[in-house]
Parts: C-alpha cells; sequence; structure tokens
C-alpha cells in the first residue's frame, strides 16, 4: 500500500487474481499472445495480465480495483477488429479484460423480437440462437465465427446486412456497462420507445472501450427470411452502379438486403488463389455486382422480381450479363468471392487498405477520381474497389504493382506508403462528404488521421465526454482520441 493508501499495480493484479480466480486469468508469455497481436498484424502489444471475468460483478470488481489503482484496461472481446484497439499497447502498462468467459445467452423473447445476451457471445452463436426461435439477428460480417457481440457494439461493427437491418446501433436496445469507476449501468431495456433523455447506450456503442466494458445487451430480432435469391450482374461501367442500386430498391419493394460491388480483379483473385470458387459468369467485365433480395414469406415472388428486374435492366443496357443462383450451391459460390477478397488479396502481395464511405450517389465519382489519383501516383498498382456500396461503404485496397516480391523488401518499401496513399484517397473522400471510416472504427490506426477530418468542435465535444465519464484516462487510453 503507497502514501495515499492505495494499493500498488503488484498488488492491484495480485487482487485481481484471488477475485477471478484460477480460470480467470492468464500470464504465461505464450497463453497471453493471442491476445497482444491483431489480425493484420499491425500491432502488437504487451501486458503482464489477461484477465477472463465470469460475470457482471467480476467486471465491476476488477474496474473499481484498476480505478482505485489507476492501472489502464483494455477491454477485448474476440480480437478480430482492424484498427488496433482491442491490443493493449507495447509498454505493458495496460491490462486486458477479456469478456471470452460471459458467453451466456440471457434470454429469448421471440414475441418482442429481442433477445438478452452477454458481450462475450460469438455473433454466430446469436444468429443461431434467433434462428432456433425461428427469427433473425441480421449481423453479419466475415468474421462472424469469432467476434464477440460486446465487440460489435464496441465497433458499431456493419457488414453486409446494412442495407436493410441497418449498422449495429441500429440493432441494440438496451445496455449493461461497467463504467470506469466501477459501477455498473443497468440499461437493459428491451423498448422500442424510450424518450427520456439523452440516449446513453449510444456513447457506449462505437465507442471501442474508451467509455466503459459492455457487459450485456437487449438486441432486436427480425423475422426469419424464408426465401433468398441471390444474383451476380456484370457492368460495362462503374457509373452505373448506382443507377442499378437504385432501380433494384425499387423493383424488389425495398427487399434489398445486400448490394456489394466487385471489381474483376476480385474475381481474377479468388478463383485464382481460393479453393472451390468458380467464376459464375463465363466471360469477363470489368464490374460486377453481388445482390441479394430476401423475404418473410415463402411465395417465390422473390425470383419473379429477381428475374423481371434483371430482364429489364439488360434490355435497358446497364446490365450486361448476370446469373441469378439456381441453387444453395451455386448462391455460396457467389457469397464466397465476396467473402473471400481480403484473404485472395493477401496473396497479392502489400495491399494498403482504406475502410471509406461517401454519399451514395457519390460512389461512383469517388472510386473513379481515387482510381486514377493513385494510379497516376504509382503506375501499376492495382486498385480493388469492393464492398457495401448500397450503404455507400467502399473498401478501396491497393495491391502493389505486379512484379513486385510480394515477399520480400519490395512488398516492406510498398507499404511503407501506406500514409501517402491515405492522403490521397482520404483527401478525396473529404472533399465527397465521406468519412475515412466507414465501419471499423478509430483505434489507433486513424486516431491521428481523424484530427485532420473531424472538426475542432466535434474533438473538443469527444474529448469532454471522454474526460467526464473517465476522468482518470483508465479505460482503452490512447485509442480514438490522443490524451491531452
Ligand atoms: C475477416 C474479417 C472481416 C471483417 N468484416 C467486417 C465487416 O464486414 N464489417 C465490420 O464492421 N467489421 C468487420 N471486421 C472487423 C471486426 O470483426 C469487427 O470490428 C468486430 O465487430 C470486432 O468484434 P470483436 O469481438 O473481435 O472485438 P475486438 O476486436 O476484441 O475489439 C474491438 C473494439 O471493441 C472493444 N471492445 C470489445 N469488447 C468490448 C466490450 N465488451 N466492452 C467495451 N469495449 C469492448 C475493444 O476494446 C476494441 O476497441 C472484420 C474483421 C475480420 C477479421
Amino acid at each position: 500500500v503507497n502514501d495515499a493508501g492505495r494499493l500498488s499495480i503488484d498488488e492491484t493484479v495480485e487482487r485481481i487474481k484471488a477475485l477471478v480466480g484460477p480460470k480467470g486469468w492468464v500470464s504465461d508469455p505464450n497463453d497471453i499472445e493471442p491476445y497482444l497481436v491483431e489480425p493484420r498484424g499491425l500491432f502488437h502489444g504487451a501486458t503482464r495480465l489477461v484477465v477472463r471475468p465470469a460475470s457482471t460483478a467480476d467486471v465491476a470488481a476488477i474496474v473499481t480495483l484498476c480505478a482505485a489503482a489507476k492501472l489502464p484496461i483494455v477491454p477485448q472481446g474476440g480480437n478480430t477488429g482492424l484498427v488496433g484497439a482491442q491490443v493493449p499497447p507495447e509498454n505493458g502498462n495496460n491490462i486486458v479484460v477479456s469478456l471470452q468467459r460471459m458467453n451466456k445467452i440471457r434470454a429469448v423473447d421471440p414475441l418482442n423480437y429481442t433477445m438478452t445476451v452477454e458481450a462475450g457471445v460469438i455473433l454466430a452463436d446469436i444468429q443461431k440462437a434467433a434462428e432456433e426461435a425461428d427469427r433473425l439477428f441480421p449481423l453479419s460480417l466475415g468474421a462472424e465465427g469469432s467476434c464477440r457481440i460486446g465487440g460489435n457494439l464496441s465497433t458499431n461493427a456493419g457488414g453486409v446486412g446494412v442495407l436493410r437491418y441497418g449498422n449495429t446501433r441500429d440493432l441494440a436496445l438496451g445496455l449493461e456497462v461497467v463504467l470506469p469507476d466501477g459501477r455498473i449501468w443497468d440499461g437493459l431495456r428491451a423498448l422500442r420507445k424510450d424518450n427520456t433523455g439523452y440516449d446513453l447506450k449510444q456513447l457506449f456503442i462505437g465507442g471501442e472501450g474508451t467509455l466503459g466494458i459492455i457487459t450485456a445487451a437487449v438486441l432486436k430480432l427480425f423475422p426469419r427470411p424464408r426465401e433468398i435469391e441471390t444474383a451476380m450482374i456484370a457492368l460495362a461501367n462503374v457509373d452505373d452502379v448506382m443507377e442499378i442500386f437504385a432501380r433494384a430498391r425499387a423493383a424488389s419493394g425495398d427487399q434489398l438486403t445486400a448490394f456489394e460491388l466487385i471489381p474483376r480483379f476480385g474475381i481474377e483473385m479468388t478463383t485464382q488463389h481460393l479453393h472451390g470458387i468458380s467464376d459464375p459468369i463465363a466471360a469477363a467485365y470489368p464490374w460486377y455486382v453481388l445482390l441479394e433480395i430476401s423475404s418473410s414469406e415463402a411465395s417465390g415472388a422473390s425470383r419473379a422480381k429477381l428475374e423481371n428486374f434483371l430482364a429489364a435492366q439488360i434490355e435497358a443496357g446497364l446490365v450486361v450479363d448476370g446469373v441469378i443462383a439456381a441453387s444453395a450451391a451455386q448462391a455460396a459460390n457467389i457469397w464466397r468471392i465476396r467473402d473471400g477478397m481480403t484473404e485472395a488479396q493477401g496473396y497479392e502481395g502489400g495491399s494498403i487498405k482504406h475502410d471509406v464511405s461517401v454519399p451514395v450517389s457519390r460512389v461512383a465519382e469517388f472510386i473513379r477520381t481515387a482510381m486514377a489519383a493513385v494510379e497516376a501516383r504509382l503506375p501499376g498498382i492495382r486498385p480493388c474497389p469492393f464492398g457495401h456500396v448500397g450503404d455507400g461503404n467502399i473498401h478501396f485496397n491497393l495491391s502493389q504493382p505486379k512484379g513486385a516480391d510480394p515477399k520480400g523488401v519490395d512488398k516492406a518499401a510498398y507499404l511503407a506508403r501506406w500514409g501517402e496513399f491515405n492522403d490521397i484517397v482520404h483527401g478525396i473522400v473529404a472533399a465527397l462528404g465521406g468519412s475515412i471510416s466507414a465501419e471499423h472504427g478509430i483505434g489507433r490506426l486513424k486516431r491521428d488521421e481523424i484530427t485532420h477530418y473531424k472538426s475542432p468542435l466535434e474533438l473538443d465535444l469527444m474529448r469532454k465526454i471522454k474526460h467526464a465519464l473517465d476522468p482518470d484516462g483508465i479505460m482503452n487510453p490512447g485509442k480514438v482520441i490522443a490524451a491531452e
């Protein structure tokens, strides 16, 4: 105990270990390693302790001890985040609080179309539990087998269902949160209407663990789709993509559930590098869209709508070719192309990535302008713009020029230009009224970058909110906004 009557950091760590018991902490360097590196390997942190509480009460007790000792905490879910927010800093001064053991589904209420879950439940398990109750939980993304709902909420994750159902923010009705001083806020309301002042849960959703630890949530459910129709269509010109999108929304009776852009490069990469994927359309075209229509009514109407839509757009000359999946296997093949884009691009050497959004009406303009700008800066660079263009969200990834050694110094030299290409692309995004982080967040990766694109007023408000909830800066420090 120090002069101020506080426990030292060492004593605090021992108290935490005793509190959670032997199953509740990890300190062996080999066992700790998976908690320290994020999926792209951009950040590799250090820590003396990973603590794995099993209940909200345990989380509150841990945070209370940390608050007293001013010991910083990094909350972690499935460790699939792409901006380095969930890994501790290299100095080893933060402990990691992993929510993995808090993986219970507390209640499913099919009549209220809600589910109450602990923060550590894996997203795929939530989808499965909803299906077992004849309901749909529509959040769906590439990492769904390992990301956890507390992480999805804290990053306000997007994914492929946003077009119809919204981001994670739109799918949460209530939260339970342990605040940076250790108090538990029980906001687990299952209400569709609740106009009783500030909507506090919205601070924690997308807060990347900087304002508190989410321990549980009430999620919205939807009717389960009974028919899903998937198509791949080919376009000669990227300028047509948003006109086709607008027409598809109208023609489907607003039942469009996915509208994902894929360039020719994406088809080539996935069919070449990944197993069991075939090109669904015989001829080659510069651009493709994966399009999905779904309905909770099994009447066959979705199929007819899709066929009529495709025929009309081919007739109008907007779509040059297309295929509607005739079986679940064909639909899966089309989705494998979309889902395999990032993995396949890994085989093409270095990739400089941008997760950006612009107003839906300006997607084509962004793609054209940004492709021309990066090609002018580095001839031979291979842009791969793809993703959720129905939400105005483009993953504008840039593969290194062909011929450069994917494993050697060329890759490192290429990746060293990450900031230079960010400046070019983010400048165009800003000029079009867009966002430099559409769905992955800020974390450490974009923490300094964001200061150029948010107004001083917005940054000031963000700092004030952080300071009001976490005056000692112990909750995921150094992420989202820099300490003053
Ligand atoms: C292959 C792949 C595909 C992906 N596709 C998409 C996509 O389509 N759309 C998309 O939006 N993202 C996508 N992501 C990013 C990632 O999966 C999401 O951001 C996901 O929501 C993170 O969840 P997680 O449990 O892994 O959180 P983590 O990575 O563990 O943490 C992410 C952030 O949340 C905080 N956090 C975690 N749990 C809590 C908690 N209980 N309380 C408070 N803070 C917490 C962490 O401190 C960190 O700031 C993808 C990632 C991969 C690897």
